[in-house]
């Protein structure tokens, strides 16, 4: 870990412990008859891979319309070309899938351009709407401020029929973009920024990724998002808290035209966290500067980056039921992320024996090509998952960090004198070693040959236990073993004058070479297994038969559990 600050506690809340408001909101307008079918959609905007934070609003919106028996909407808010793209289309959908959710429909916002132009006209037709030909940076600068009201646009009061024919122009492409706008008629005096006539449609003379050249003006979020739940039938509309101040906008935009249904929009916090970025702007950024391998690159907190470092569903899914959903934004420690995995690992994931950082062990009572096909359990925490046998011979391997010529004291592991337990193997006692330029190479042992297993016959105790492959029978691995990809905890509070850049790790991701075992040749893509004392792995995509690579999913250190026990 590269930062030593001590993680906090999540916000507590546990399904068993009560309803979350949602839940609540949900639960009485049910009872009241205010809705009849609960239906929710998770929205996102195809302009970046889904991350962890989405995740959090995928869990809850599928997870509360399974709750009440209703329908959840995969929707795709495309309402912007210039960042859209089917690639981002494709990725949403396979991680919505994976992570164990289906949809009821499938939705575009780009299917609804022309309803959204029908009630962009009906606003205008009642003089709710007028078409502005002040630049982009008067239009921003007579806004106003929190403490002083903006000023009234010069087009403001331009006839509602003349808007109109305005308006089928800006459709038909006669103006060039920044040209004009269309703006919503509200109140340039309101306490609320969003009110004060918020545009509506700009003109984007760009390629739409499903509607092609067919438009060149495309609605605002604000305007838009409101009506696609509308025309969706969304009875609870979730969003992140920064929308709580567009709320009034999106029931004024719903309550001004003929809607074929009102939804409402409810918020809630959204996930923040530790030691990562979660901004799509800047995780492409990580992506284009190729400071990562990619979307998937498993340091990225996506939710492509996650899968290939050997999360599983199950395992994010139990997360955002532990974090739980509320009003108040708060930072969430990775380690929470990591315990999350790691239970479920323990319980699931084979076990393997891999050496990182090898040194020989040879053991001069065996004989040079005798074999012992030692049984060794897959999983102590699973009896079902049976044994695989080890070939154990007189050519060893051992990890150089488990022999020292001059240990400190409390040191249990193999030194002059001392004899040591090789895991699932035989005892081995300590004879001599081997050094080349001041580096131990080898070290050389006599086994009892009557402790298979790892038990002295005459139950003499035995501290130390290592793990070790066959020198003769063995797989060369590559184990890629990650670090947070920023060395600042909460990503938030980066100095004044300081890029997110300046806080990348160097060591967020270390490839060393070991050998494993020979049943690793068998590990199947991105399923976990537990490489004794080292943490869980999984086999990267990247790998072939001759070169399996490895990637460190977490280690076996549970920082969060202690510091639950100590807090
Ligand atoms: P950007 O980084 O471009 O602002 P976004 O994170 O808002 O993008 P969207 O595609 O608009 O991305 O998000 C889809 C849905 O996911 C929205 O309903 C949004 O509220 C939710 N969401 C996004 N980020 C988080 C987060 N960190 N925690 C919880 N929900 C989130
Ligand atoms: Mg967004």
């Amino acid at each position: 870990m590269t930062d030593l600050e001590k993680p906090e506690k999540p916000e507590k809340r546990s399904p068993e412990k009560g309803a979350n408001f949602l839940e609540e909101i949900i639960q009485r307008d049910l009872d009241q008859g205010v809705v009849r079918e609960v239906v929710t959609r998770f929205p996102p905007e195809p302009n970046g891979y889904l991350h962890i934070g989405h995740a959090k609003s995928i869990c809850l919106n599928f997870g509360l319309a399974e709750k009440f028996g209703g329908r959840c909407n995969l929707r795709f808010d495309d309402t912007n070309p210039a960042k859209e793209d089917d690639e981002y289309v494709r990725s949403i959908e396979e991680d919505v899938r994976w992570l164990g959710f289906k949809w009821d429909r499938l939705c575009f916002a780009s299917d609804y351009f022309e309803q959204f132009y029908q009630w962009a006209v009906e606003l205008t037709s009642k003089g709710l709407a007028y078409v502005d030909f002040q630049s982009p940076e008067e239009i921003r600068r007579t806004r106003g401020t929190l403490t002083e009201p903006g000023i009234e646009s010069p087009y403001r009061d331009t006839p509602p029929e003349e808007n109109l024919k305005l308006l089928e122009r800006m459709r038909s492409g006669e103006f060039e973009e920044g040209q004009c706008v269309l703006r919503a008629k509200i109140d340039m005096k309101s306490p609320n920024l969003n009110m004060r006539d918020p545009v509506i449609y700009r003109i984007l003379k760009r390629s739409h990724h499903r509607t092609g050249d067919k438009w060149c003006i495309y609605p605002m979020y604000d305007f838009a998002h409101g009506y696609e739940d509308a025309i969706e039938g969304v009875t609870h509309s979730i969003c992140t808290l920064e929308f709580q101040d567009h709320r009034p906008l999106y029931d004024w935009f719903l309550d001004n035209v003929s809607v074929p249904h009102r939804p409402r929009q409810y918020e809630f916090a959204r996930l923040n966290l530790s030691h990562t970025v979660m901004s799509k702007r800047k995780l492409l950024e990580l992506v284009e500067s190729k400071i990562v391998s990619g979307w998937d690159d498993p340091r990225m907190p996506t939710v492509s980056g996650l899968r290939r470092r050997g999360y599983t569903p199950s395992s994010i899914r139990r997360f955002c039921e532990e974090i739980g959903v509320s009003k108040a934004d708060s930072l969430v420690d990775v380690e929470l992320l990591q315990h999350c995995l790691r239970e479920e690992l323990n319980k699931t994931a084979p076990r393997r024996m891999a050496v990182l950082n090898p040194i020989r062990l040879t053991i001069l009572n065996w004989p040079e090509d005798q074999v012992d096909m030692v049984p060794g359990e897959n999983n102590p925490e699973d009896p079902s998952a049976g044994t695989r046998l080890i070939p154990f011979g007189r050519d060893l391997l051992i990890e150089a960090e488990d022999f020292m010529v001059d240990p400190p004291k409390g040191y249990f592991r193999l030194q002059p004198g001392g004899e040591v337990r090789l895991k699932h193997g035989y005892l081995v006692r300590y004879v001599s070693h081997r050094e080349e330029d001041g580096r131990v190479t080898e070290v050389l042992v006599e086994a009892d040959l009557q402790s298979r297993g790892g038990e002295a016959p005459d139950g003499r105790r035995v501290k130390g236990t290592l793990h070790w492959v066959n020198a003769r029978r063995c797989v060369p691995i590559t184990a890629r073993l990650y670090d947070h990809l920023f060395t600042l905890r909460d990503m938030s509070k980066m100095e004044e004058g300081k890029d997110y850049k300046d806080y990348l790790n160097p060591n967020s991701l270390v490839e060393v070479k070991g050998f494993g075992e020979e049943a690793l040749r068998d590990a199947e893509p991105l399923k976990g297994i537990q490489f004794l004392r080292h943490g869980y792995f999984c086999l990267d995509p990247d790998s072939s038969k001759d070169h399996l690579i490895f990637n460190r999913s977490v280690s076996l250190k549970d920082s969060w559990a202690k510091a639950q026990k100590k807090g």
